[in-house]
């Protein structure tokens, strides 16, 4: 018999329900959404206020318009004038650059109160996405020719340099740029506007854009005004330049509105930005190899590097800005992966991947079509990945000889370049042709500037004295004239090779570039054993081109049957291309018994500021905290200024100086981190760990003009 109260018992749970739904909405999805997939998203039900035309909208202008990638960051315009929002840690090295010991702009911050003080932040684009198009049949189609699956990687690629260079040809002033968004799957041209003269118009002394250090780094509850405003420049035609005098404020199609009063809990949130790199549809083999090898050989080697910094510069205050930002950049990587690993085995990420597939595999032999065509699909890619962790500590070593330390880097590069020079024009990598070639040199300008041969010759030697204990390397050649060797014949052979390199001469270096008769650098000792480390690597490279081709053909393969199997279809993992995330102003648990807040305030500086240190507070912070002297910018409910907020979107490095946008489409806060436990959600996203963190955009306006005194720049958001 039907329960005469069920109806009732309905009604009720319905009506119980209901405010719990409006007062906490359904969490967001995963998702960095590219912009092909904005205009199908439902944000209104989420709780956007505004048409989702109004974000993006490729017939007219839009919010996305106002976004731009900035180096390897994101920021937006948020004035008429190409005034520029991004985080403090995006401009940290152009700002150190500018600094001297006694002029120091990271320690006491800086604000140019006219245009003609903006500093130039040399080196640092900004990139404007104008438009894409779907370029997969074309690159595909080239792909298929492959007889060989090393030769698919070389066939891709070529196409894709025929695919910019004939892009950049019919649009003279486009950079184009090929995403690959499903491996050997999907693939987008993109067409960026680029601009090269950027100056730096108001940064918080470091107390404020850095506070906290390495401690706070990627840790909730955090207090942290991780914001820069920089302008972008152009000709006086309005086109983009190089930097000039007589360059005038770039007007963006369109600029963010900022909106002063901020945002509370669970209000609805979204950001734009340019999320780096996630590797969520990889399979358990590559989730693997991350756990036993990239990781812990990336952070221990990292940690190595911190320490010799930190002990150069300890008593030379010099040397200490001069390595700030490499000490920098380097522990937030570091801390990143101590996170990751943390969280991969929290998460027992690996097995739950296997259990994944082995469901999959069932699901594949439960149908005759499906088992014909994927039966080993799965074996295969495990093999795949298997013979790449095989290699990986080998690869590891030798590209950290190549990019971790400047003169290796910069001997790798003469190679590189004299090689690409023997070629006809139109086979060059891009970045050798000759319209690129100022940037190249502008780039070894840079690297020369900052190689050392005490220091590098340190580096060098952590690297290969490490190298020389490993199996996988025990036959390699180059590595034989180090083996065996007590510390100080290892440092005498090291030094042999530093001491007379071209490396550390500008003047010779740059002769040996440029002069095609100048053969110097084929006797130059680092330069020949970076030769030798080229020659015995080749045959690991070859074999990684057939492991990367193997992969292309097969990851396609498991993203179909996958899709198959869970009947939902994927978005593509971030690949620093314009994504859209949104969610919510939400607090969240960590660990057992614990519940962190979504926003921080002031009074947490202070309490902070106790310990000193890289918790300074400087004594005007003080006083305006004593005085209350919050402006406009109190939080009525919490009688203090929000610093910063936490919020559940899907964000990852590259999104750092995304603004974080409310219902209305406006700026309420600029993101730039993330908690420790969302370190992991490079490789699985999920709600109930994933949070971010962003500046709250009430700190942003206070400090600029309670602390800074930038009332002007204030003006210019249009806040009064
Ligand atoms: N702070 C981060 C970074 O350095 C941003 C993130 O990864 O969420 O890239």
């Amino acid at each position: 018999m039907r329960n005469p109260f069920s109806k009732l018992i309905l009604i009720w749970a319905v009506v119980l329900c209901l405010p719990c739904t409006l007062m906490f909405p359904a969490p967001p999805d995963e998702g960095m959404y590219p912009l092909s997939e904005i205009l199908k998203l439902d944000l209104k039900s989420a709780g956007l206020k505004i048409p989702i035309t109004d974000i993006y909208n490729p017939s007219g202008t839009s919010l996305v318009d106002a976004l731009v990638r900035l180096g390897g960051c994101t920021g937006s315009f948020v004035s008429g004038n190409g005034l520029i929002l991004t985080n403090h840690h995006c401009t940290f090295d152009f700002v150190r650059q500018a600094s001297t010991v006694e002029k120091n702009y990271l320690a006491d911050g800086f604000y140019a109160a006219s245009r003609e003080e903006e500093i130039p932040a040399q080196g640092l684009t900004c990139m404007i996405t104008e438009s894409y198009k779907d370029v997969s049949e074309e690159i595909l189609q080239a792909a298929s020719a492959a007889s060989v699956p090393a030769e698919r990687v070389t066939l891709i690629q070529k196409k894709i340099r025929e695919l910019t260079k004939s892009e950049e040809k019919s649009n003279p002033g486009i950079k184009a740029e090929v995403s690959e968004m499903f491996t050997g799957k999907t693939y987008i041209l993109f067409r960026y506007k680029i601009l090269k003269d950027v100056r730096l118009v108001f940064v918080p002394p470091r107390s404020v854009g850095d506070f906290g250090g390495e401690n706070d780094n990627w840790v909730w509850p955090r207090h942290t005004g991780d914001f820069t405003f920089v302008r972008a420049y152009v000709g006086p035609d309005g086109k983009p330049a190089e930097y000039s005098k007589n360059n005038i404020p770039f007007i963006p199609k369109r600029f963010l509105k900022v909106n002063p009063n901020g945002v509370d809990e669970n209000d609805f949130v979204f950001v734009l930005g340019y999320p780096g790199r996630t590797f969520r549809h990889f399979p358990a083999k590559y989730m693997e190899f991350q756990e036993k090898y990239q990781l812990p050989y990336v952070s221990k080697l990292f940690e190595s590097f911190i320490s010799l910094y930190e002990e150069l510069g300890k008593n030379n205050p010099e040397l200490a800005l001069k390595y700030s930002s490499r000490i920098k950049t380097l522990a937030n990587t570091e801390k990143n992966y101590r996170g990751k690993i943390l969280g991969l085995q929290r998460l027992e990420l690996v097995k739950q991947k296997q259990a994944e597939e082995a469901e999959l595999q069932q699901f594949i032999l439960a149908d005759q079509i499906r088992t014909a065509a994927y039966k080993d699909l799965l074996h295969d890619i495990d093999e795949a990945y298997m013979e790449q962790c095989a290699l990986g500590r080998t690869s590891f070593f030798v590209s950290s000889i190549r990019a971790r330390i400047y003169a290796s880097r910069l001997a790798t590069q003469l190679i590189e370049y004299k090689s690409e020079m023997c070629k006809p024009e139109n086979d060059r990598k891009s970045a050798y042709s000759a319209k690129n070639r100022a940037l190249l040199f502008e780039g070894y300008a840079e690297d020369l500037k900052e190689a050392d041969c005490y220091v590098d010759g340190l580096l060098l030697k952590r690297i290969i004295s490490e190298a020389v204990t490993l199996p996988e390397l025990s036959n390699f050649e180059p590595l034989s004239q180090f083996r065996n060797k007590t510390e100080e014949q290892l440092t005498s052979e090291i030094n042999s090779l530093l001491n007379h390199s071209i490396v550390f001469d500008s003047a010779k270096f740059m002769s040996a570039v440029k002069d095609s008769s100048n053969l110097s650098w084929q006797v130059d000792p680092l330069i020949s054993f970076m030769m030798k480390l080229d020659t015995a690597y080749k045959p690991i490279e070859k074999r990684y081109e057939t492991i990367n081709g193997k992969l292309n053909v097969l990851l396609p393969k498991y993203l179909d049957v996958k899709h198959d199997f869970k009947q939902k279809s994927f978005v593509p993992d971030a690949n620093s291309t314009l994504r859209l995330t949104y969610g919510y102003v939400r607090g969240y648990t960590p660990v057992d018994a614990t519940y962190y807040k979504p926003i921080t305030t002031l009074a947490g500086v202070m309490e902070k500021g106790v310990a000193g240190g890289v918790y300074t507070v400087s004594p005007k912070l003080r006083a305006l905290y004593d005085k209350k002297d919050f402006g406009r910018f109190r939080h009525k409910k919490l009688n203090d200024v929000p610093v910063d907020i936490l919020y559940n979107m899907d964000t990852t490095g590259g999104n750092s100086g995304s603004p974080v946008l409310n219902a209305w489409g406006e700026m309420i806060g600029l993101n730039f981190d993330r908690a420790f436990e969302a370190t992991i959600n490079d490789f699985a996203w999920s709600e109930s760990y994933s949070r971010s963190i962003g500046a709250d955009i009430r700190y942003i306006l206070f400090v600029t003009q309670k602390l800074g005194g930038a009332d002007k720049l204030l003006n210019e958001l249009g806040v009064e």
